[in-house]
């Protein structure tokens, strides 16, 4: 292979030393989609796959030394955003960035930022400090090509100055939820299912009650909504769906069938530095975001038993 066929890509997130989530996670990712990661460490965790025993930040000067180190040399293609942990590190990360794309020219412009708003582990340890989502929403967001958010953080992130949480248990509210993100700064939200349980009928009631979008049902391709189907979807079944909206309005909905694993420790790191792979190696958002869907579903489907809890995935399919 040559070099030119193997885009620079770039993580900024945090170390899970067992190897299944974060930076490890990202790095693995990025290898298997024959890109070349860089990583930048904004804290080290102890944790497995139990959950997080401890975490340890870097200071805020060191990650901004470790951005320019890698941003002054590297013509990065794509970077993402994990665990971020508090306020000083989102800061340095946004002011790095800043710093190094002016924004001027086309060669000074941001290459796609995929921000992954890493909240809480699984196992519930802080892996944001709420301080910090002030900073993430108003510094990091605008900047952002993507976000991409599960069910707990989109209703944090939306509760944030509100005086209500929202709750977000089916398709309208996962809807409802990309669109308010959206407003916050983003260039397009990828509301994550996961957590959200969904049926065929659900999908084709969400399509029924957004006519105005025009959509064909089960041709699966529409003006401005799509479904794009994964794997077969009898009625019955149980569906994760996973809700895309950009800035142009178009909605795209990523249907697949829900694997009942324990093996899902790290999917949300592994499913953002799959989209940021994707749009490194020039796919349109929509079809990164399907890619990353398919690798994250077959990672899971396809794991390895590793340790006494919440199992990595398999990288290397
Ligand atoms: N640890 C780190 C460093 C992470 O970045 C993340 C998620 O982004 C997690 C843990 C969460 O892992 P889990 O999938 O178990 O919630």
């Amino acid at each position: 292979m040559s070099g030119s066929t193997v885009p620079p890509v770039l993580t900024i997130a945090g170390s899970d030393p067992s190897g299944g989530a974060g930076i490890q996670a990202d790095l693995k990712t990025f290898a298997a989609y024959g890109c070349y990661g860089a990583s930048i460490l904004t804290a080290l965790t102890a944790q497995n796959t139990t959950g997080v025993q401890d975490v340890f930040p870097t200071p805020a000067a060191f990650v901004e030394k470790q951005m320019s180190s890698v941003l002054d040399d590297i013509e990065i293609k794509a970077i993402k955003t994990g665990m971020l942990f508090d306020t000083e590190n989102t800061r340095a990360v946004v002011r790095a960035l800043k710093a190094r794309y002016t924004d001027h020219d086309a060669s000074g412009s941001i290459p796609p930022l995929v921000c992954d708003p890493v909240c809480v582990s699984t196992s519930g340890h802080t892996l944001l400090h709420p301080d910090a989502v002030e900073a993430l929403i108003s510094e990091l967001f605008p900047i952002s090509f993507l976000i991409t958010p599960n069910k707990a953080e989109a209703e944090l992130l939306l509760s944030h100055g509100a005086k209500s949480k929202p709750q977000i248990d089916d398709l309208e509210s996962m809807l409802k939820a990309a669109q308010d993100l959206l407003s916050l700064g983003p260039n397009a939200v990828l509301v994550k299912g996961g957590h959200v349980t969904a049926t065929h009928d659900d999908i084709q009631k969400f399509i029924a009650s957004h006519k105005d979008v025009h959509v064909l049902r089960d041709g699966l391709f529409g003006e401005n909504m799509e479904i794009l189907n994964i794997g077969r979807t009898p009625n019955s079944e149980q569906l994760v769906v996973d809700l895309l909206q950009d800035k142009a309005g178009k909605i795209s909905l990523f249907v697949r069938p829900r694997i009942e694993s324990t093996s899902t420790h790290g999917t949300g790191c592994t499913l953002s530095a799959a989209i940021t792979s994707g749009l490194a190696r020039g796919a349109s958002l929509e079809d990164a975001v399907r890619a990353a869907t398919v690798f994250t579903h077959r990672g899971i489907e396809t794991a390895p038993k590793i340790g006494k809890g919440n199992g990595p995935l398999n990288h290397l399919h």
